[in-house]
């Protein structure tokens, strides 16, 4: 199923790209939970954490890499950031296209809600 990351993707609809390379892209969150707040998606169509699977690796190898670089180049590494992925219902999640939230620019409450 197509979801609105796709269409960002594809440059159907617009997004405030912060990094691109050929294989995951990062943009900003439209409805921002802290003063940075940027969503790292595959361009691979894969709906959740939970459905990586072996031939993932070097994917999310690299993610996790560039999740970092992102993270400081958005000037978020003096103070920490916080790396998070919605699964599931229960976990809050509404975009069924695998993506990790960067979030930072502030304290960030823990247990989360
Ligand atoms: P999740 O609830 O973990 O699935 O996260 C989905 C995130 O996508 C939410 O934080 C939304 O604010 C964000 N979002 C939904 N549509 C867009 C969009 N068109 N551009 C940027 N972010 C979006």
């Amino acid at each position: 199923m197509t979801t609105i990351f796709k269409k960002i993707i594809d440059r159907e609809i617009p997004a405030e790209i912060v990094f691109e390379d050929e294989r995951c892209l990062a943009f900003k969150d439209v409805d921002p939970q802290a003063p940075v707040h940027v969503l790292l998606i595959p361009k691979k169509e894969i709906p959740s954490f939970s459905h990586l699977s072996e031939e993932d690796n070097a994917l999310v190898g690299h993610m996790m890499l560039k999740a970092g670089e992102i993270a400081q180049d958005l000037g978020l590494e003096k103070y920490g950031y916080r790396v998070v992925t919605n699964v599931g219902p229960h976990g809050g999640q509404t975009v069924f296209h695998l993506h990790f939230h960067i979030l930072g620019g502030r304290p960030l409450a823990w247990p989360p809600g």
